[in-house]
This record gives C-alpha cells, sequence and structure tokens, in this order.
C-alpha cells in the first residue's frame, strides 16, 4: 500500500490546513491553480501597466513634496516601525530625496526590545530625533483589542494571525492619518513590503481611510470614549485635510538584499537586527501559538509555499522545500514543546491579564465544535512525530 502525502509534493502546504488540500498526486489547490485563493493567502499580482502609471505617480508625488519643502515643517508623516523597510525609507527620504519627513512610531505596547533600539541607533546617526515621535497613549485601546481577538476570534478557516495583523494594522494606520490631519500633513507613507498580501497595492483609497478608521461593529462594544478617540471623528471623516497614504514600495524597485545592506554598511541598524523574525512584534508570535492548536499548522507555511513555488529550477525548487519544511518543523515543534519566545509569551500574558492555560482552553472548546476536528488533530500529531513529507 503506498502511504498518503500528507504535504505537497511540489511547495510545502500540509494536507487540509486552512481550506487547502491536496489531490491524488500529492499536489495542493495553488500548485494546481496559481489563482486559487483562501481567506488566508492568496498571490498578488499589480499588472505592469498599473505599476507604470503608479510609479509616474509617485515621481510626481516626490517631485510635488520637494517643490512645496521649504513652505512646509513636514513633508510627510512616515509611518516608522524600526524594521529593516521603514528604516531603508527613511534613508530614501532624507538622503535621496532630501525631504523632512515626520517620523511616527505607533508603540502597541509589545514592540520588541530590538525594534526600539534600532530606532534610537537611526536617529542617532542620522541626527532626527526632532524629527520623531512616539505615540504610546494608544496602548489601552491595543491591549483590548488583542484580548478581545484572541478570546472571540471564532472562524473555521481564517488564521489568527491573519486578523489580528488586518485589524491592528487599520489602528496603526488610522492613528499616522490622525496625525496627518491635525498636522495638514497632505502624504502618510507607509514602507510595507511586497509580502504584505493585504495592502498590495499602491494607494489606500479614500472610503478604504474612512473604513479602517472605523471600529469593527463586535469590537466597538468594548471600546468607551476614551479609546474611540483614535479611530476616525465624524469631522475628521468629512475633513479637507485626509492625506493620501501611498506604498511606495508596491511600485519601486524592491530589493530586500540591497535594503539589508545598505542600512547595516551606513551603521543605521546592527547587523542581523533587520531581520523581522525579531523586530516583529509579540502578538504575532503568541497568535501563532493559537492558530496550530486550533487549526493544526501555522499560516506562515503559506509563504513559505510561495517561495518554494518561485524557484526558477527543479533542483533550486527542491532544496528550498527542504529548507522551509525545516523552519516550518522547528518554529511548529517550539510551540508544541513550549519552547518557542518563551518571555515574549509570558509578557504578552501578563499584559492582556489572562494565561496561556486559559487561551487553550478556549482553543480546545472551539475546536471540539470544529467538524474538521480529526484532521486538525492528525496534522498536530503528524507535527509532533515529525512525519510530514
Ligand atoms: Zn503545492
Amino acid at each position: 500500500m503506498t502511504e498518503m502525502k500528507n504535504i505537497c509534493q511540489n511547495c510545502v502546504m500540509p494536507n487540509n490546513f486552512l481550506g487547502v488540500s491536496l489531490n491524488e498526486k500529492g499536489i495542493c489547490n495553488f500548485c494546481q491553480d496559481r489563482s486559487f485563493k483562501t481567506k488566508n493567502w492568496w498571490k498578488v499580482q499589480i499588472s505592469d501597466t498599473s505599476r507604470h502609471k503608479s510609479l509616474q505617480d509617485w515621481n510626481n508625488v516626490v517631485k510635488t513634496m520637494q517643490k512645496h519643502h521649504v513652505t512646509r515643517e513636514y513633508d510627510c508623516v512616515l509611518g516608522y516601525s524600526g524594521g529593516k523597510d521603514s528604516t531603508a525609507l527613511v534613508d530614501t527620504f532624507v538622503n535621496e530625496y532630501n525631504l523632512n519627513p515626520l517620523l511616527i512610531t505607533i508603540d502597541t505596547g509589545f514592540m520588541t526590545e530590538v525594534a526600539k533600539q534600532n530606532i534610537k541607533d537611526t536617529l542617532t546617526k542620522m541626527k532626527l530625533y526632532e524629527n520623531h515621535s512616539i505615540i504610546e497613549e494608544a496602548i489601552p485601546v491595543f491591549t483590548k483589542l488583542y484580548r478581545f481577538f484572541f478570546f472571540h476570534h471564532n472562524s473555521p478557516d481564517l488564521a489568527l494571525t491573519a486578523k489580528i495583523c488586518w485589524v491592528c494594522t487599520d489602528l496603526i494606520h488610522t492613528i499616522l492619518v490622525k496625525e496627518a490631519i491635525k498636522r495638514h500633513i497632505p502624504y502618510v507613507i507607509v514602507g510595507f513590503s511586497p509580502d504584505q498580501i493585504k495592502r498590495y497595492f499602491y494607494e489606500t483609497t479614500l472610503e478604504n481611510i474612512i473604513e479602517d478608521g472605523t471600529p469593527d461593529a463586535e469590537f466597538k462594544e468594548v471600546l468607551d470614549e476614551m479609546d474611540l478617540q483614535w479611530y476616525l471623528t465624524e469631522s475628521e471623516k468629512t475633513s479637507n485635510h485626509i492625506p493620501r497614504v501611498l506604498y511606495p514600495y508596491h511600485v519601486i524597485e524592491y530589493d530586500e538584499n540591497e535594503i539589508i545592506k545598505r542600512i547595516e554598511s551606513k551603521r543605521l541598524i546592527e547587523k542581523g537586527k533587520g531581520d523581522p523574525v525579531i523586530t516583529n512584534c509579540h502578538v504575532v508570535k503568541v497568535a501563532l501559538i493559537y492558530d496550530l492548536y486550533r487549526y493544526g499548522g501555522i499560516p506562515y507555511i503559506l509563504q513559505y509555499a510561495e517561495l518554494v513555488r518561485q524557484q526558477k529550477t527543479e533542483e533550486e525548487r527542491k532544496k528550498s522545500r527542504r529548507k522551509w519544511l525545516r523552519v516550518y518543523n522547528q518554529v511548529s515543534r517550539g510551540i508544541l514543546n513550549g519552547t518557542f519566545n518563551v518571555e515574549g509569551i509570558k509578557l504578552f500574558f501578563n499584559k492582556i491579564d489572562t494565561t496561556k492555560q486559559a487561551l487553550l482552553d478556549s482553543i480546545i472548546a472551539q475546536r471540539n465544535k470544529d467538524p474538521n476536528k480529526e484532521q486538525i488533530l492528525r496534522n498536530i500529531e503528524l507535527l509532533q512525530t515529525k512525519r510530514l513529507k
């Protein structure tokens, strides 16, 4: 009897995970059909025509900022997280465009120390302390938001990591937009790389700026007056000063290696400290635990699988497949053994005033009601017994 394959034989997608399954040949939906979509992930393409048009617009925006530079205190608001991408964008704005951006960091209460240190290093090196503002006052709202979504997330197939990232990003962008409105700054610039699929476009439409600035109906119930001040008010929604929100990395050349080399050689951040794995917030890491126990795997595999599919030759694909399967196994088993990001996770549960056990109990209660329960448990078992192949 031939044994059933449990991960895609072309990429690394596990069978029966978050709406993806394998056919009788052991090939997943994404490898069979490049346009396959799930709630959590899809392959986003920007056509050459629209990229070209957006690039022209971006060049005009930069020229316009340069033209008005002398008359403005700040040319734009630049969202600044301390990760490699936003750090490189600060460098581009100051040293290449000769502009004066207002750098805004939104502290959600769960920023890593590495990200904070990166910010200090860059501001010191570039003498930009005057340009920087860190907003910490919204921490209570973010804390409520995380607590709410960890205990009220109830979806058969949307990963919590995706949901949390999306709602948190909406609020972060809204706070940037509010600052821009208050100061009459016409642009908000965000350094998202092309793997942020939910916002893989060049510009957020006005309609979406307003939608992002309005809390989800379910979440609104737990917010008080003080919390609501971080969302758009009625007068802000109709303001003439709503800025354009732009994502230049989705149209200009994005070269990850060049970015890392540039910021490290200019010593804007220390070597090796630009890695998203260490700069990403603690919340997403805890959401990975949720997803593993709730859905039987970690959603990073969706991105890993895409990296495998992008390989040009058969040999490279095989090599990449082995590498990402190893990473997936390591992270998953670290979570299952309780050795993954121990300090960050402890900190998270303390801050949202609950315990890992309380969260696990709530996950298990939901999982017991899931029609796919057997498959979820089987996928967890495969990770525990190292039998994914
Ligand atoms: Zn596949």
